[in-house]
């Protein structure tokens, strides 16, 4: 049965392209009725943190992507990887290699000087006994490289990109799987070797992940052969792009998942929009949970191009999964933000109160983060009126209509529902004998100090229960 992984490196917070690559393999790892596997690549003992890991599971958890088995840590591996670079030492498949970084260096000079591609040209593949003595006499440590025949041609069919060739000599010689260590010893075994012995004892059947990768896979291959191991499918799934069509990188900005969620993407807007990312539904639907997705997904619908990142879009389908929302779940999204914005409220016996905030704002709100600035006028008992709200309140007659609200709003019992507030509104417009729309355009001026801005008269009902309204009426009079 399908068994596939997620391998990142703890080398920084969980990133989008990472999460990316974990939503096609959860994906197709769900279609299948597969098992999904975390593997943490914390080999980078200098560059891999354990608040990296915390945060690349807290980011996999927090999308909905769950893992089927304890995860798997290479550090705690390495007993298995020397083993298995001796028995290619003993077979011949793989050699002591003592070239100083110089030496490599002044090769690399002189294919430059020949507009040659650098690669190591194997010239310690076949050293006598007698010139290893002379090394080792030397002091000289020895890395592990293992034979690429030039000639050799490696095919795979990509699940993604069809068949893919690839020739020996394009692999730039005998690769090293192992850093220098003295003669006696197997030095720390690298990424392309770690990874397939890993995969082949996890019993990986589909290796799926980004293009960044697919040089590295004709190398995998050949030691998956060289070692007698099964070769998994492969699936090398489209790079991000940033909007001026290059990779998406560090220096765009937001990259990592947690970046998302502080800006307030919700989990599932954001697992729904990076499923489109380089892949499309059926009848290009595009709204779905992860579950709807798994039953929709295949790789002959991921494309070969690389996937810009399109922020309108990922902008749109969060607001379409915060408009369905309801009030309730709205509010346990959004108060995080609320209180982080210093605003005062106490959950408990305001969540009545809170409840219409959450509804009047939902229909509003692109990024939960939107609920700051919506809303700030309930939580502020005095606000700075804005250019047009004081233009408003200078027009002729408005502060004597602003004061008969304002004196009808005394005499009255309390505004608790819709109809008291527009019954209020009648009032005044009648008694004053002017527009009804000048009283509503003033009145949004004189408690929302701004023109624009949720309904009126909801709002109205938000602030009258914080006992606002009337302190904003006597400022907008003075
Ligand atoms: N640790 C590697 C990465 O994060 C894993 C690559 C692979 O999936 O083989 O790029």
């Amino acid at each position: 049965s399908v068994r596939v992984r997620i391998a990142p490196s703890p080398t920084g917070n969980l990133h989008i392209g990472t999460a990316r690559t974990a939503v096609f393999n959860w994906l197709f790892a769900r279609s299948q009725g597969g098992t999904f596997i975390l593997r943490v690549e914390d080999t980078d003992l200098e560059r891999s943190k354990s608040e990296y890991t915390q945060n690349i599971m807290d980011g996999l958890q927090w999308l909905g992507m769950t893992w089927d088995e304890e995860p798997v840590y290479q550090t705690q591996r390495m007993g298995l990887y020397q083993p298995k670079i001796q028995a290619l030492l003993d077979q011949g498949l793989a050699y002591r290699a003592y070239e100083t970084s110089e030496e490599l260096n002044d090769m690399r000079e002189k294919q430059k000087a020949r507009s040659e591609a650098p690669r190591y040209n194997n010239q310690h593949r076949d050293l006598t006994p007698e010139q290893i003595a002379a090394f080792e006499a030397e002091g000289r440590q020895a890395v592990i490289r293992f034979k690429i025949d030039d000639d050799r041609e490696i095919t795979w069919n990509d699940m993604v990109r069809g068949p893919v060739n690839w020739k020996g000599r394009d692999l730039g010689g005998d690769m090293v799987i192992a850093r220098a260590s003295s003669s006696t010893e197997i030095g720390q075994p690298l990424y392309n070797f770690v990874v397939v012995v890993d995969d082949a004892d996890m019993g990986i059947t589909h290796v799926i992940r980004g293009e960044d990768h697919v040089g590295n896979t004709p190398k995998q291959i050949l030691l998956y052969e060289a070692m007698g191991m099964p070769v998994p499918e492969f699936a090398h799934t489209p790079l991000i792009l940033n909007e001026q069509g290059a990779k998406l990188s560090k220096r765009d900005g937001v990259t990592s998942i947690s970046d998302f969620q502080a800006m307030g993407f919700t989990a599932e807007a954001l697992a729904n929009y990076m499923t489109l990312l380089g892949w499309s539904a059926p009848e290009a639907q595009e709204l779905f949970t992860l579950d709807e997705a798994a039953k929709l997904f295949s790789f002959d619908r991921v494309n070969k191009a690389g996937a810009k990142f399109d922020w309108d879009k990922l902008d749109w389908i969060n607001s379409q999964y915060l408009h369905a929302k309801s009030p309730e779940d709205l509010l346990e999204l959004i108060a995080p933000y609320l209180k982080a914005a210093g605003y005062e409220f106490d959950g408990a016996t305001d969540r009545d109160w809170l409840l219409k905030i959450a509804a009047l704002a939902g229909p509003s709100l692109t990024r939960l983060k939107d609920c700051v600035e919506l809303s700030r006028f309930f939580f502020t008992p005095t606000m700075d009126f804005s250019a047009a709200a004081v233009e408003q309140l200078k027009k002729d007659g408005v502060a004597d209509a602003m004061q008969a609200v304002l004196d009808a709003l005394k005499a009255h019992e309390g505004l608790t529902a819709a109809s008291d507030a527009k019954g209020l509104i009648n009032q005044v417009t009648k008694s004053l004998g002017v527009k009804k729309g000048l009283i509503m355009r003033s009145l949004r001026a004189a408690l929302m100090a701004d023109m624009q801005g949720p309904d009126l008269v909801d709002s109205w009902l938000i602030l009258h229960q914080r006992g606002f309204d009337q302190g904003r009426l006597e400022r907008a009079i003075s």
